[in-house]
């Protein structure tokens, strides 16, 4: 598969280093334009920036997915077949009858198939370069520090982790380890909602007066018992699995981190399905300047909404978060922008990262920023009083 023999690629796929221009919580700021590569610099280091460059066209990662249900089967492994800059080399899964099907559609070698048993031994397997953590949300901190310990580099799913100090261990193992910590948002890598970066940003129609932001997907229609409605394999309800593209959209609006929340839980239902996780939450998100991101998610409605205001116009996309069929308007009229395999971008634009050095638009601070501010929200929501974000 296109895999040219690298000199020294232990070297040469550092960990990145976190860029300049980065909010308190440590988040690039613009993340648009953090993927455009720097001027400047001397001589030489052109030069090793144009190595850098050609190896990175000519070499493809090897990602092993860890856990292969419905996203990794229906979305992540289709779009490794579009992809430039990396490929699937590997499975890790607890279910032996999956195995020879994933490896007749993907030639996948015997010898990078592993179960959850094994997994550590793929610190000796050169074929692999990247795992992604697709499991269920508590689990993505033990699997990403196992990666991290086998010094391979980490896409982790969203959320990142089901609290704090998980997302802490994580960072720090990725760290000790020497490498990359992205975590799974496809939205960065998708124009829609890359517009609306700009816009809110860039201040294109002024200064942002209000966000509102939905996200909604009825769980009710299947069956009460999956892991998704189990509070200690999901670490929340809807605020954790769909409601976090609202907290994302909120703050890819504003380039900036909130400060405060306060949050209100929704009734309850539909006690059968709701009784470890919330049924919905509705949140209001304080960002420095009294901008106020509203927003609401729940697993028995259907929402999909990411809408801007600002002094001289808005905006509105919906759905703005599914995997396609993006549409938006603006006070200047209909967006019209490709619909794109986001999977296949967010892989490829992660592996370039990686392959070139430089650093991710979705790093893990991001994700642990981002749990942070959920953590924040369940608290406002407990307590019915504005709860700080922690910086
Ligand atoms: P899923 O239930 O379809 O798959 C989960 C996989 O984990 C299965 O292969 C299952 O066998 C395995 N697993 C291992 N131990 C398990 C356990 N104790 N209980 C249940 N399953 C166990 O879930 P999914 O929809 O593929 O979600 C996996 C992860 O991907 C989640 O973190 C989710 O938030 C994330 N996800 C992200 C997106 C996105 O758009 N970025 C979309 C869907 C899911």
């Amino acid at each position: 598969m296109n895999q040219k023999p690298i000199p020294n690629r232990r070297n040469f796929i550092k960990r990145f280093s976190l860029a300049l221009g980065t909010t308190a919580l440590g988040i690039p700021l613009l993340n648009l334009s953090s993927c455009q590569s720097e001027g400047g610099g001397n001589e030489q280091a052109g030069t090793a920036d144009q190595d850098q460059q050609e190896q990175a066209n000519t070499r493809k990662l090897g990602i092993a997915l860890v856990g292969l249900g419905q996203y990794s089967k229906e979305q992540l492994a289709p779009a490794l077949k579009e992809t430039k800059h990396c490929y699937l080399a590997g499975i890790v899964t607890g279910t032996p009858s999956k195995v020879a099907e994933w490896q007749k559609a993907y030639n996948i070698a015997d010898k990078n198939v592993y179960n959850y048993q094994n997994f550590d031994q793929i610190k000796d397997n050169p074929d692999i370069d990247v795992v992604y953590v697709v499991l269920p949300n508590s689990m993505h901190a033990e699997y990403t520090i196992r990666a991290a310990k086998a010094g391979k580099h980490v896409i982790c799913e969203k959320p990142m982790a089901t609290t704090v100090e998980d997302c802490q261990r994580m960072l720090d193992a990725c760290r000790e380890n020497n490498v990359t910590l992205a975590i799974g948002y496809r939205l960065h890598f998708e124009p829609y909602n890359q517009r609306v970066m700009e816009l809110g940003q860039k201040q294109v129609f002024g200064k942002v007066k209000s966000i509102k932001a939905d996200n909604s997907q009825d769980m009710t229609k299947d069956s009460p018992d999956v892991w998704r409605l189990d509070r200690k394999l999901s670490g929340g309800g809807p605020l954790m699995d769909v409601g976090i593209y609202c907290v994302q959209g909120a703050c890819y609006t504003m380039g900036r981190d909130p400060v405060a929340v306060t949050a209100q839980f929704g009734k309850v239902t539909n006690p059968e399905y709701f009784k470890d996780v919330e049924e919905s939450i509705s949140w209001q998100l304080e960002f420095p300047d009294g901008v106020i991101a509203n927003s609401n998610t729940s697993y028995s409605t259907e929402a999909n909404l990411l809408a801007g205001e600002a002094e001289n116009g808005w905006w509105r996309v919906s759905p703005a978060y599914a995997y396609d069929g993006k549409e938006g308007e603006t006070s200047e009229g209909k967006m019209d922008y490709p619909q794109v395999f986001e999977q296949a971008l967010q892989m490829d634009g992660i592996s370039q990262s990686i392959l070139e050095n430089k650093p991710t638009k979705v790093p893990g601070e991001m994700g642990l920023r981002d749990v942070k501010i959920m953590e924040a929200i369940y608290e406002a929501a407990r307590t019915g009083k504005r709860v700080t974000i922690p910086a």
